[in-house]
This record gives C-alpha cells, sequence and structure tokens, in this order.
C-alpha cells in the first residue's frame, strides 16, 4: 500500500495536477489530504473539487476554517486577509459548508494526521524546531503523525530524546516515533518553488518525499487576474 499525503494546496490547480499525475505514476493506492485546499491562490473552489470528488480521508487547515467562516480576518497578515475574503466569494455556500465538517485530526490505517499540532489542534500552531515537536510528541500515540501548516518540509524523530533529521527518505524503525511535514503542494517555503508531498510505503515502512514541477506561470497569470496581491504570484517562485 502506497499512500500520498498532500496539503497546502492553497488553491494552486497547475500544482495540485501535477502532484497527483506525479502520485499515480508512483504507484500510489491512496490518498491523504492534509488541509489548506483553499486560500492565497486563485483556484480554491477547482481544488475543492478535486479534493472532495477523491472522497479520500481530508483534515482541516486555518485558510480552510477561515474561508468557511464569515467571522473578521482583522488579526490575520493583510495579505492572506486579502486572499481570504476573495475565497469566501469563489466559494458557493455548500463548499463551505463541506470545507467546515472537515475533521481536524484523523487516524488513517496506523498513523495520525493533522493540520497543524495534536497537542492543541484548534490553536493552529506553527511546529519550526525540536521544541515545538517535543508539545506534539507527548500527544501522539501512533508511531507516524504526517502535518503540515509551515510548508516547511520536515522530520523529527523521537527515541530518547527529539531530533530533527532530514527532510529526504525516512526509514520507520521501531521503537521510534515520527512527526514529518509533508510540505506545501501549492506554496512551498523552502526556497524550492517545486510542488512538494510524501509517499508512504506502508509494506516497506519507508516515507519519500516528492518534488514535482508545475506550469507555475500559468498560475502566476491566474493569481493576478483575480485581482489577488501581486507578492502571492512573487512567492510561490520564489518558495517563500
Ligand atoms: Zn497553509
Amino acid at each position: 500500500m502506497r499512500i500520498a499525503l498532500f496539503g497546502d494546496i492553497h488553491a494552486n490547480l497547475e500544482a495540485l495536477e501535477a502532484v497527483l499525475q506525479d502520485a499515480s505514476q508512483q504507484g500510489v493506492t491512496d490518498y491523504v489530504c492534509l488541509g489548506d485546499i483553499v486560500g492565497y491562490n486563485a483556484d480554491p473552489a477547482a481544488c475543492l473539487e478535486i479534493v472532495r470528488q477523491m472522497n479520500c480521508p481530508t483534515i482541516k487547515g486555518n485558510h480552510d476554517e477561515d474561508a468557511a467562516g464569515s467571522h473578521s480576518l482583522e488579526a490575520m497578515n493583510p495579505v492572506a486577509a486579502q486572499a481570504l475574503e476573495w475565497t469566501r466569494k469563489q466559494l458557493s455556500a455548500e463548499q463551505r459548508q463541506w470545507l467546515s465538517q472537515l475533521r481536524m485530526v484523523r487516524q488513517v490505517a496506523d498513523f495520525t494526521v493533522v493540520h497543524s499540532t495534536l497537542d492543541q489542534p484548534t490553536h493552529w500552531n506553527y511546529v519550526t524546531n525540536r521544541f515545538d515537536a517535543m508539545s506534539n510528541f507527548s500527544y501522539q500515540f501512533t508511531q507516524v503523525c504526517f502535518h503540515g501548516h509551515t510548508h516547511v518540509p520536515r522530520v523529527y524523530l523521537k527515541s530518547d530524546k527529539v531530533l530533527e533529521v532530514p527532510a529526504e527518505s525516512v526509514a520507520i524503525e521501531p521503537g521510534m516515533k515520527y512527526f514529518i511535514n509533508a510540505g506545501s503542494v501549492g506554496q512551498p517555503r523552502d526556497g524550492d518553488w517545486r510542488a512538494c508531498y510524501v509517499i508512504y510505503d506502508l509494506d516497506e515502512q519507508l516515507v519519500v518525499f516528492r518534488r514535482v514541477e508545475y506550469d507555475i506561470v500559468t498560475t502566476q497569470k491566474k493569481i493576478l487576474a483575480a485581482g489577488l496581491p501581486e507578492m502571492l504570484a512573487k512567492r510561490i517562485q520564489e518558495g517563500c
């Protein structure tokens, strides 16, 4: 069984399609979506419909929650807030309802998925170092947990202490716990513009990070044509 875990799509249709094509070429049999389907980029409805029709386990991200709601976005950074106001108008009431019913945490096969952290999934905390990861591990009751939210691929490993190891191929070893950030499909922030996701091979007990090129020029044109902030078109190129 080969499972693709993909999230932080952020309404980037070209990146999502490229990832799904790559996953199918890699012999992926099952899919899990790690949330933040919408927000920032120009194709929220199309991305939502693709994920919904895949009918795979899907968890809620903070942008999904904000797009589904009608609360004020004043506390948010202005660019994200502007994009979310725009996103709310692009989605039907029924699509927003679908986003709002997504769960925060799920167990799939023998692993867990959450958008931010297991210790406080509704607080949308960012895990940027091994100390942040420690809080999560206290609430992680499966050997492996996948998450997203920071848009930076990362692997935290817990044995007698918590370590960060390179986000490359990771062999899942007995006696260790793993908290793995699958990176971002639609807006990577690790300096690499290519779409990022992971494949978990349950039989081989191996997690592999994948980077996939996509038609970024089309994505950028759509962002500008939609009247979304110009920096959103720039940052996907820079991977920041
Ligand atoms: Zn995100």
